[in-house]
């Protein structure tokens, strides 16, 4: 079995305050894109997972979010067969776009279809949240407003079709600094997520990229100047609105004319200031449902 484990971006991003328990309570605006890694799964007389991934800096063990995934549900319904997985990685690393929790996701749907398990998505995404936070909405996927600490969510209409400029700098973020230094409790110019979710609904994508904004931004893109040059470097090239995806350090680009984005994405890749460069679509049809 193939399938995709599609990368999100963050349409908004809001930070509402600090709970006790150390997490932060998000609203936050997700939308699928058809950027994917591809998880090959295929079951074995031998018993146990085994992952091979090409990226040899990946943890193929249980410290991999597909194993971790795959044993959860493995292990609940006392399956002695085995699993091979191998893992083609795209979606760039620790970015801010939910690699690890898409295919994480894929994982679940796999090894519920392989092995014929009868869960439902709710039932998937209600074990999911154990992986992480955002595991439940990458089984989700399409455009969907996200609360709690990521994990509860509702459904919103398809974004209007537009093209999505995606560029990664060749710089480490790490998320644990991200959310340790922004200071939730200062945050004063909110962004308008229930504008933006009025704006889905009337299908009005100026009203979406008017209102994008994340504020993870204050801490991020003071600490590394070229997120700001690739944001700007995306509007200069005819971006309706660029943004930083969930905690960086990844920049999208929203465009709404196809000739404008491709000479963005060329002007973004000959500029080296960002490493690794795509140009993609919104996901729009949600869920698993297209995939066998
Ligand atoms: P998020 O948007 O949810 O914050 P991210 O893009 O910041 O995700 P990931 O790419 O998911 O981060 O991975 C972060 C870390 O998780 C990596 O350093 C890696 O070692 C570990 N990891 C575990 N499983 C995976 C996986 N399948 N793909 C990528 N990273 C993984």
């Amino acid at each position: 079995m193939k399938l995709r484990a599609m990368a999100k971006i963050n349409l908004g991003l809001d930070v509402l305050r600090k709970r006790d328990d150390g997490y932060h309570e998000v609203r936050m605006i997700m939308q699928t894109v058809q950027l994917y890694d591809l998880l090959e799964m295929t079951v074995s007389e031998e018993p146990g997972i085994r992952l091979s991934a090409n990226l040899s800096f990946l943890p193929t063990n249980e410290n991999n979010l597909v194993c971790r995934a795959a044993a959860m549900l493995m292990d609940e319904f006392h399956i002695r067969k085995g699993l091979d997985i191998r893992l083609k990685k795209t979606i760039p690393v620790a970015a801010g776009m939910a690699g690890g929790s898409s295919d994480a996701a894929a994982a679940f749907v796999g090894v519920n279809r392989m092995f014929r398990l009868g869960l439902s998505t709710e039932e998937l995404m209600r074990r999911a949240v154990k992986v992480g936070a955002d595991v439940p909405y990458c089984i989700l996927r399409g455009t969907a407003l996200a609360e709690g600490i990521g994990e509860k969510l509702t459904p919103l209409p398809s974004l209007p079709p537009c093209h999505i400029l995606i560029g990664k700098p060749g710089i480490s973020v790490s998320t644990k600094f991200v959310y340790g230094n922004l200071r939730a409790g200062e945050i004063e110019d909110h962004p308008d997520i229930d504008g933006m979710i009025r704006a889905i609904r009337e299908g009005s994508l100026s009203g979406v990229t008017a209102r994008m904004a994340n504020v993870l931004e204050r801490v991020t893109v003071p600490e590394y100047p070229v997120i700001g040059q690739i944001k700007r470097h995306m509007v200069e090239h005819g971006a309706c609105n660029s943004l930083m995806s969930g905690s960086g350090p990844t920049v999208f680009g929203i465009f709404d004319d196809e000739e404008k984005a491709r000479s963005a994405y060329r002007a973004l890749r000959t500029s080296r200031l960002a490493r690794q460069v795509f140009l993609t679509k919104p996901f729009v049809n949600g869920g698993y449902t297209d995939e066998r």
